[in-house]
């Protein structure tokens, strides 16, 4: 996994800047150009392997998302205004239509090849995000869940065991939705609670045949890098190793990072690479390192490049990859 030779397909295409708001928001396009500019400006960017990203199709969308969610969507980005998918923020503007297609679509295809071994890992770095919106309602500013996307695609293709495992700091509500009763999906997530969207709660584990295949870790305002690893460690990293999935698909926000004002949690940079570190680490031992990131929150520019830690090439270049002293403190084990 450490071998100079790691290959990490990367899906990145200007086309995800067009997506634009009305109004200032902070889900905007320097995200995802703050992020090229650190990987170019370290030198990194060179050795990624660029997936273009092609527009998600119909049957793909459907496998996660209610056919008259998708076609309700569709028609009303085609109209290439700008305006409102929801009653909240999930704004869309005329370029919104082909970036939320290619966010999908090249999750899918990237997902695809990082299972069929075409590159050990891959980071979709796309907009709009994905894991608010539900099979049938845009939320949280996310048009099409870019993981369940992906995940179905997964299935389809001949997975039997997929975990997904989201670190935004928001519950990734669409994704386990889509996933509730679903036994061949893992989903596990931390975040801050109470926050947007509200759900996530400890007790919400799954239904039917779905029943223990979602884990939950509500941390309370204010939790700290040892907080966070201690609950990705003692529950989240477990729950993963004992599904034994064949890929791992991460739902990584920075939005965390006690830069971060959507939020007041506390995660340093040497917590997000130690939480990478751990990720990594369990994707190596259950599935042959096969993980792919997917970008989903993160609004303070710099917080967003902690990202780097998941390449493992890289975790050890620059102030990003060296890992501070976690150490335990008594008290830590109060959500277990
Ligand atoms: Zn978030």
């Amino acid at each position: 996994m450490n071998s100079p030779k790691h290959s990490i397909g990367t899906v990145f295409d200007p086309v995800f800047l067009q997506h634009v708001a009305p109004i200032s928001h902070p889900e905007r396009p320097d995200r995802l150009a703050a992020v090229v500019q650190h990987l170019q400006e370290t030198g990194i960017w060179d050795r990624l392997k660029m997936l273009k990203p092609r527009p998600a199709t119909y049957e793909e969308l459907k496998a996660a998302h209610d056919p008259l969610y998708v076609d309700r969507t569709l028609d009303r980005l085609s109209l290439r205004r700008t305006g409102y998918l929801d009653m909240g923020d999930t704004f869309f503007s005329p370029g919104t239509k082909d970036a939320a297609l290619a966010a999908a679509g090249g999750s899918v295809d990237l997902a695809l090849a990082v299972y069929a071994g075409e590159y050990e890992s891959g980071a979709a770095l796309v907009r709009p995000p994905g894991h608010h919106a539900d099979r049938d309602t845009a939320m949280g500013f996310c048009v099409f869940n870019n993981t369940a996307v992906a995940a179905h695609a997964l299935l389809r293709a001949g997975a039997q065991r997929v975990a997904i495992l989201d670190f935004d700091v928001h519950h990734g509500n669409g994704t386990q939705d889509i996933f509730y009763s679903d036994p061949r999906v893992l989903y596990v997530s931390m975040h801050q609670s109470p926050l947007y969207p509200g759900t996530g709660a400890a007790d919400e584990i799954g239904v039917g045949d779905g029943l223990g295949m979602t884990a939950n870790v509500p941390l309370a305002p204010y939790c700290d890098d040892v907080d966070w690893l201690t609950g990705l460690e003692r529950l989240l990293l477990p729950l993963i190793r004992a599904f034994s999935p064949e890929i791992l698909l991460v739902g990584a926000g920075y939005d965390a990072h006690h830069l971060d004002t959507i939020s007041t949690q506390q995660v340093t940079d040497a917590g997000y690479a130690a939480i990478a570190q751990r990720i990594v680490a369990c994707a190596d031992a259950v599935c042959g390192g096969k993980i792919v990131m997917m970008l989903e929150g993160g609004y303070h520019l710099d917080a967003l490049t902690r990202l780097q830690p998941f390449w493992p090439d890289f975790a050890n270049r620059g102030p990003h990859g060296q890992l501070g002293p976690l150490e335990a403190r008594p008290g830590d084990d109060y959500f277990l």
